[in-house]
């Protein structure tokens, strides 16, 4: 009986595909402790190279930490991360093209501003291109394997316009670097294969994919691996998660308020359950209570704190800051190889060779990302002297070496959408270690649902782009 119920909560986990470096076994072993505990966001984290790797890294930080919370709000969001701000950005847009008056936005932050996965992940804004087109076509069909490609298509170009339409490319270190992935004949093969499926489902951008033989790799990236080479961005991820913050502070549309170290401990129905106005749902912090008329939850790894019934699980990432050597010459791609992703940083020191952000390492089932495991910290610092033979010193110390929480579903994709039984609650979460090239879109599908209750129409436009399979679904049974 126990073997069974062990084969029942690791077989979802086999769907899982392997998410930015996250191998398959990862999320296999996560899911032996699917169901185990929940905590809120431990106090005192690793500090990350994105956080603190300079003196202006988190102008937010502790924005809004102190005083009162607001006795009510119209929209109460739970995370400050990319999918808590990016709610915020698409709600402006969409209300400043039809106003709703005085549109109170309250975000709630356990810790300082951005302190979860998107403040201290491996940077990566890459979508996947037809990379596990297979996997995912065999169990979600063609369209939905499409459309998942489009999402991050979509999320990808999205963010870059954005960046250029602010000018802030710059200052958010935005670069277009493009990725390669990096693997043996069994991974080439494989790769084929999925590329071959995703070019007879007629997949976009296809074009755009380079592939690189062992010798050309050798001699133009010094490394002896066959691979290919996709168009991917690398980015400060928390520095365009404060832009887009100001953005929608702002706008006219929205009333935008931030409360950092205000963890959320619980939800209880208002006493006037019908009044969505003036707060359907009371939210609870150790600072007071506000009164919510919606919530969205945006908590990824940590959303099972308040929402047990959704099956999102822990995984601890685990990422180094190293410097390559002077003489390195390193091109401004980042790779991809055996679950360790890495890119290197535009030059800050004309003396010293490039800092390389590396990621790779994981253990599942904790939320503590308050310590490093030695283990992987010796494995991160022994990888890429071994990839790049000369370009690295085997006794270079990681300037900065840190650790952070993914969230991972049974499927690898997230859950966007209501929550069944908690009418004017909704998610989005569960990115499964891949959330830079689909969070924001997930956030926008929210934000269109939010508005539509808002304005009390009810109704949401489905975009294109949008993988129906991550929807909650209307009657909210995904998931749960
Ligand atoms: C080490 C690591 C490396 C990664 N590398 C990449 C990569 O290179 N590319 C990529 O695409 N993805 C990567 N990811 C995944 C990516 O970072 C996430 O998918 C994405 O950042 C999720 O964003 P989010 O806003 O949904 O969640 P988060 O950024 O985690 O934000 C959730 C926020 O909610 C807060 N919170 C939680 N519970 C509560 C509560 N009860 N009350 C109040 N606040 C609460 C948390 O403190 C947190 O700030 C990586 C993740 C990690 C950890």
């Amino acid at each position: 009986m126990r073997a069974l119920v062990a084969l029942v909560l690791v077989l979802p986990f086999a769907l899982a595909r392997p998410l930015d470096g996250v191998p398959p076994e990862y999320t296999a072993q996560a899911a032996q402790h699917a169901f185990a505990f929940t905590t809120l966001p431990v106090e005192n984290p690793t500090h990350s190279f994105w956080t603190h790797g300079a003196p202006d890294a988190n102008p937010l930080a502790r924005v809004g930490s102190t005083g009162p919370l607001p006795p009510a709000a119209d929209v109460c969001v739970v995370g400050s991360g990319i999918s808590g701000v990016s709610v915020a950005h698409h709600l402006a847009h969409l209300l400043s093209a039809h106003p709703v008056p005085s549109v109170r936005v309250a975000i709630f932050e356990a810790r300082d501003f951005c302190s979860g996965a998107t403040g201290r992940n491996g940077g990566h804004l890459t979508p996947y291109s037809f990379a596990h087109f297979g996997d995912a076509e065999n169990v979600f069909g063609t369209r939905e394997a499409a459309r998942a490609v489009a999402l991050e298509d979509h999320v990808a170009d999205s963010i870059a316009a954005l960046a250029d339409a602010h000018g802030w490319a710059n200052e958010i270190d935005l670069v277009a670097g493009g990725r390669i992935s990096l693997g043996d004949a069994d991974v080439l093969a494989g790769a084929r294969d999925d590329f071959a499926r995703a070019e007879s489902a007629r997949v976009d951008g296809l074009e755009n994919v380079e592939w690189i033989e062992k010798d050309a790799m050798r001699e133009r990236f010094g490394t002896a691996y066959a691979g290919w080479r996709t168009p991917g961005n690398n980015v400060w991820p928390l520095k365009f998660v404060t832009r887009l913050f100001g953005l929608a502070q702002a706008s006219p549309a929205l009333n935008l308020t931030l409360h950092t170290h205000a963890p959320v401990t619980s939800i209880t129905p208002s006493a006037n359950t019908t009044d969505d106005a003036s707060g359907r749902w009371t939210l609870h912090t150790p600072r007071g209570t506000t009164s919510c008329g919606t919530i969205v939850h945006a908590a990824n790894a940590y959303t099972r704190f308040l929402l047990p019934e959704f099956a999102i699980t822990p995984v601890r990432g685990q990422v180094i800051a190293t410097r390559a050597r002077a003489d390195a010459n390193l091109s401004l791609d980042a790779f991809l190889l055996e679950g360790m992703y890495w890119f290197p940083r535009p030059a800050d020191d004309e003396h010293r060779g490039p800092l390389i952000v590396l990621g790779g390492g994981h253990t599942p089932g904790t939320y503590n990302d308050a310590v490093r495991d030695p283990v992987i910290g010796k494995d991160l610092r022994a990888f890429l002297p071994s990839v790049f033979p000369g370009k690295f010193d085997v006794d270079t110390e990681p300037e900065v070496e840190w650790t952070g929480i993914m969230g991972f579903t049974p499927s690898g994709d997230p859950y966007v959408g209501p929550v069944r039984g908690a009418p004017g609650q909704f998610v989005t979460a569960g990115f499964s270690g891949h959330g830079m090239p689909r969070a924001f879109g997930c956030a926008d599908v929210v934000a269109r649902m939010v508005a539509g209750r808002l304005n009390g129409s009810g109704e949401w436009d489905v975009p294109a782009w949008l993988p129906r399979h991550y929807l909650t679904d209307t009657d909210g049974a995904r998931g749960l």
